[in-house]
C-alpha cells in the first residue's frame, strides 16, 4: 500500500477543485494531493452533453491564473454582442492544461485520476484506484471535500419516473446519435439543459411543434445582458446595483424576483406564468425568444411514469407516440446543497459564496485559507450562499451573498485581490468609474446596501449588525 504525505488532500477534480487549489498555491507554498473518481481533471465537464456551453462569459470561469479563452466579443449568433463562453472541449482542453503545464510542472501538486475517496481512519484518508484496487493512505494537514456541489448531470443519471420498455428515453448526449429522424421530441424538464436542449433543436432546423416541453415549474433566469464583464462591465455594476435596490425593499424571496424582473436583470420564459424556482441560469432574450416558440408545454407536475402512448404526471395526464424521443433533463444540475461551515479544523468544505460562479467562489475560498489563520474569521468572510431551488427563499441567499461580500471588501488585501482575479465579474469597474453607468451604479449600491442589509437582516431573523 502506498503512503502519500501532503497538506492538502482535495477530493473531487473539478472546477471548483481546480480554482481552490490554483489560488491556494499562488498565495502560499502548500502541496496538494487532488483525487478524483475520473481520468482527468473538469469534473462533470467530462460527461457533459456536446451542445453544452458555459452559461457566464469565459473570462470569468475557470482558475485565477490562466485566461480560458481569448475573451472575445462574439459577432454573430444567439451570444452576439456578449462575451464568448466555452464548450464542453474547450473547457476539458482547459483543465488538462491547467493540470499538465502548471499544476504538475509546479513538482506541488499530484493528481490521482481514477481513484475513489473511501474516507479516513486513525491512519490518515484512504482512496483506492478504479483501475488496480491498489489503495494508497494519504496523511493530509487538512482534507478539502470538492464533491458537497457536485453536479447532477443527465449522462450519469437514473430518472425518478418508470419507463416502460420501448419508450425511447435518451439523455441529451445521445440526441447527437440518432440514426432516423424520430416522430417527435419530448424533452422533460425545467432547467438549463432542458433550455439548452430545446434550443439545439431548434437550432438544428426542427419544427418547434415537434417539440413537446414537460416544464413542471418554471425558473427565474438572469439575463446575459446584465452579465458581462471586463469592457461591458457596466452591465454587471448595473445587476449589482438592481440586486442591491430590490434587497433593500423585498418585503419576501418572491417579491424580490419581482423587483428584479421590473429592472431587467431576472427574464422569464412564459411572461403570464410567475417562475417559483431559482438556481441562478443565465440566458440571453434571443435564446428566450426561441424557446417561447416551443407552445405545447405541459404544466401538469412531474412525471410519474411514461408508456407507449401516455405521460403520467403528478397533476394529469399527457400524450405521446412511440415514435417520440422523449429526453431526460430531470438531473438537477447543481442540486440545493445545505449550508455547512465551509472551515472547520481540518475540513473544508467547497460551496458557493457568490451569487454564481462555482469557480470565483472556490478561488475565494482558497485565497482566504491561505492568507487568515483562524476558521471563525475565515467563515465570515466566507459564508455559504446556498439556494433552495426556490425563488420564496431569495432573502436568505441574498443575505449570505451580502453579508460575504462585505466582510470580503472590507479587508483591503481582499479587496485587492479580488480587484485583481479575473474570476471576478466586477474586475475592473473602479477604473471605468468615470463612465456614467457605473458611477450611478455605485451611488445606488452606497445608498442602498445598508438599507438592504438591515431589511435582509430583518426578515431572514438573523438580527445580524447590518453596515450603516
Ligand atoms: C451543464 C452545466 C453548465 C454549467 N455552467 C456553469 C457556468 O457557466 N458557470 C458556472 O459558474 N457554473 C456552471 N455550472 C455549475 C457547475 O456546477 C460548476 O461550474 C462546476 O463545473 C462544478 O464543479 P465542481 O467541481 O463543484 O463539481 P463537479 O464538476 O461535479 O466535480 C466533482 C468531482 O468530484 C468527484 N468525486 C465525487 N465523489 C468522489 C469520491 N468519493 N472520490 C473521488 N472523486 C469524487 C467527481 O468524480 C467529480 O469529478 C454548470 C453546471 C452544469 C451541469
Amino acid at each position: 500500500m502506498r503512503e502519500i504525505d501532503t497538506d492538502y488532500l482535495v477530493v473531487g477534480g473539478g472546477a471548483s477543485a481546480m480554482a481552490f487549489t490554483d489560488s491556494l498555491l499562488a498565495a502560499s507554498d502548500a502541496r496538494v494531493v487532488l483525487v478524483d473518481r475520473r481520468h482527468r481533471p473538469g469534473g462533470h465537464w467530462l460527461d457533459a452533453y456536446p451542445f453544452v456551453r458555459l452559461h457566464q462569459p469565459s473570462a470569468v470561469y475557470g482558475v485565477g491564473s490562466r485566461s480560458l479563452g481569448h475573451d472575445r466579443i462574439d459577432g454573430s449568433g444567439p451570444n452576439a454582442g456578449f462575451y464568448e463562453r466555452a464548450n464542453a472541449n474547450e473547457i476539458r482542453d482547459y483543465f488538462s492544461r491547467v493540470l499538465d503545464e502548471q499544476f504538475l510542472p509546479s513538482s506541488r501538486v499530484r493528481f490521482l485520476g481514477l481513484h475513489d475517496y473511501r474516507g479516513q481512519d486513525g491512519d490518515g484518508h484512504h482512496v483506492i484506484s478504479l483501475l488496480t484496487g491498489e489503495s494508497a493512505t494519504i496523511r493530509a494537514r487538512k482534507v478539502v471535500d470538492a464533491t458537497y456541489i457536485e453536479s447532477e448531470i443527465p449522462s450519469r443519471h437514473t430518472p425518478s419516473f418508470s419507463v416502460a420498455a420501448g419508450v425511447h428515453l435518451v439523455a441529451p448526449n445521445q440526441l447527437v446519435d440518432l440514426d432516423a429522424p424520430p416522430g417527435g421530441f419530448t424533452v422533460i424538464g425545467a432547467g438549463k439543459t432542458a433550455m439548452d436542449t430545446c434550443n439545439w433543436l431548434l437550432d438544428s432546423g426542427v419544427d418547434p411543434d415537434r417539440i413537446q416541453w414537460i416544464r413542471p415549474r418554471d425558473p427565474w433566469l438572469f439575463d446575459r445582458a446584465s452579465f458581462q464583464p471586463l469592457r461591458l462591465v457596466a452591465s454587471y455594476m448595473q445587476l449589482q446595483a438592481s440586486w442591491v435596490e430590490a434587497a433593500a425593499r423585498a418585503e419576501s424571496g418572491m417579491d424580490f424576483a419581482r423587483r428584479l424582473h421590473a429592472a431587467g436583470v431576472f427574464l422569464r420564459i412564459d411572461p403570464d406564468v410567475e417562475p417559483e424556482v431559482y438556481r441562478g441560469p443565465i440566458i440571453s432574450t434571443r435564446e428566450l425568444d426561441a424557446l417561447r416558440t416551443v407552445e405545447r408545454v405541459v404544466r401538469l407536475g412531474r412525471i410519474r411514469a411514461i408508456d407507449g402512448r401516455r405521460i403520467e404526471l403528478e397533476h394529469g395526464e399527457a400524450a405521446t407516440q412511440p415514435a417520440t424521443v422523449h429526453v431526460d433533463c430531470t438531473a438537477a444540475g447543481v442540486p440545493p446543497a445545505k449550508p455547512r461551515p465551509i472551515f472547520a479544523g481540518e475540513r473544508i468544505t467547497l460551496q458557493y459564496v457568490t451569487i454564481t460562479g462555482a469557480t470565483w467562489s472556490a478561488a475565494n475560498v482558497g485565497h482566504i485559507e491561505a492568507t487568515r489563520d483562524n476558521d471563525a474569521e475565515k467563515n465570515r468572510l466566507a459564508p455559504p450562499v446556498s439556494f433552495s431551488g426556490n425563488a420564496s427563499d431569495l432573502l436568505h441567499f441574498s443575505y449570505a451573498a451580502m453579508s460575504g461580500l462585505y466582510a470580503r471588501t472590507s479587508e483591503s488585501d481582499l479587496a485587492a485581490w479580488a480587484e485583481s482575479c479575473r474570476l471576478n465579474p466586477a474586475s475592473g469597474a473602479i477604473e471605468r468609474i468615470d463612465e456614467p453607468q457605473i458611477a450611478a451604479a455605485f451611488t445606488s449600491m452606497m445608498s442602498n446596501f445598508g438599507p438592504a442589509m438591515r431589511n435582509l437582516a430583518a426578515r431572514v431573523g438573523k438580527g445580524a449588525a447590518a453596515p450603516t
